[in-house]
């Protein structure tokens, strides 16, 4: 772990945080039984403001490869997830006109739930993903030929020396996960087309603070990004943002569009920019309450658990999810207050809970156990959750959904 004294993406100095989360286990390290004896690596979580460039990031960084040379998030676990890139991905195919000589390429690229769109339109793909398992699942389930890297400026260069450029790069909920953001926009400057585009959605920034989104700080997270910054890195690697709107998915993204300077961009950039300024997203007086409020949710939410407890009721969480992990961490909840984590994955199931180790089990276990209360890890999802566990509303069973607005359902 190294501590981070100068803005990953500009090099100013940087401030005291402005959040602090604690020492915390990373957020996706879940363990088998024979691990659970073991100390658990644990690192500091907290955020700092630049008040050059307006990047929100990490303090400390954990190396990448600790992280994601084996991964067990899959993207085609959440159905709104796989719906919202289906519907994108057919847009950009009749907008951006491709066919059977393009290529679009995603960084990123998971399992192939993107990708694997474009395949049915004919267009050629390629992905790039760290993880080898995932690597393997998305060409044997997807048919996405997946090259196993991180994505950098040199990857970029050896595609280009082979022929290789994109009309369109892919790089979902991926840029806050380098250290240097840099090396990501840098290289895809090497890798576009003269009209091609990257398109890159992040979580917003703002939805982070103005709604509470605490719990998607984690480790993996290195920096959080508003367009003022996002902006700020374009210019700084020969790029420019072309198109900018705001999208629901994980709790409030951007979705960005980043060109080469010479196509023209969207009036609503300037908008967009301007709208920041005068909400004062480039100004560290925005996130000055932030840490107060966090500490308030804290001892609201342990205080509506003990309570339930002291009542004799049974809960259990539905998501073994990083966001989880960091909210389930800094409130210290953990398996005397919570019976088991239900969750979709096999990669997941008979593993425990970073921190908390609470057995994580299949989805099934939820009907079977039927606890008085299920919390809602995975909060951003909680309508498709809702909706797939109407057995378990039918016969009683309440939901606590603990953000935006801690609640009862
Ligand atoms: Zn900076």
């Amino acid at each position: 772990m190294v501590g981070v004294n100068s803005c990953r993406a500009c090099g100013s100095p940087l401030q005291a945080p402005f959040l602090d989360l604690g020492v915390v286990p990373l957020a996706n390290n879940i363990l088998r039984r024979d691990q659970l004896q073991c100390q658990e690596p644990k690192y500091a979580l907290a955020t700092t403001y630049c008040s050059n460039c307006s990047l929100v990031q990490l303090t400390e960084n954990v190396s990448p490869k600790d992280m994601f040379e084996h991964y067990v998030y899959r993207s085609s676990y959440s159905d709104t997830m796989l719906s919202h890139v289906r519907k994108l991905a057919s847009e950009l195919v009749v907008r951006e006109r491709l066919n059977d000589k393009s290529l679009v390429v995603e960084v990123a690229s998971n399992d192939g739930y993107l990708l694997k769109n474009y395949i049915e339109h004919g267009v050629p793909v390629l992905g790039i993903d760290p993880a080898a398992n995932i690597a393997e699942i998305a060409e044997k389930e997807a048919g996405v030929p997946t090259l196993v890297e991180f994505f950098n400026k040199d990857i970029a260069q050896g595609l280009v020396n082979q022929g290789k450029q994109a009309d369109i790069i892919h790089a979902h909920n991926v840029l806050a996960h380098v250290p240097d953001p840099n090396e990501l926009i840098g290289g895809f400057s090497v890798l576009l087309k003269e009209t091609g585009i990257a398109v890159v959605e992040v979580p917003y920034v703002r939805d982070l603070i103005e709604k509470l989104e605490f719990d998607t700080i984690y480790h993996e997270h290195y920096s959080y990004f508003s367009l003022i910054a996002l902006n700020n890195l374009a210019v700084a690697n020969g790029l420019i943002i072309k198109d900018v709107q705001r999208v629901e998915i994980h709790g409030g993204s951007l979705r960005v569009e980043f060109s080469k300077p010479n196509v023209v961009a969207s009036p609503r950039v300037a908008e967009f920019l301007a709208e920041e300024q005068e909400a004062g997203i480039g100004d560290e007086g925005f996130y000055a309450l932030f840490a107060t409020k966090v500490a308030e949710f804290k001892q609201e939410f342990v205080k509506l658990l003990q309570s339930l407890k002291d009542e004799g009721a049974s809960i259990a969480a539905y998501g073994a999810s990083a966001k989880g992990s960091t909210l389930l961490s800094y409130t210290e909840i953990g398996r005397e207050t919570l019976d088991f984590v239900a969750d979709r994955s096999l990669l997941k199931q008979d593993h425990y809970s970073p921190g908390g180790h609470i057995p994580i089990v299949s989805t099934e276990e939820v009907l079977k156990q039927k606890p008085d209360y299920l919390l809602l890890l995975v909060w951003n999802f909680a309508d498709e959750i809702i909706a797939q566990q109407a057995g378990y509303s039918e016969q009683g069973g309440k939901f606590i959904v603990p953000l935006p607005e801690l609640k009862i359902i």
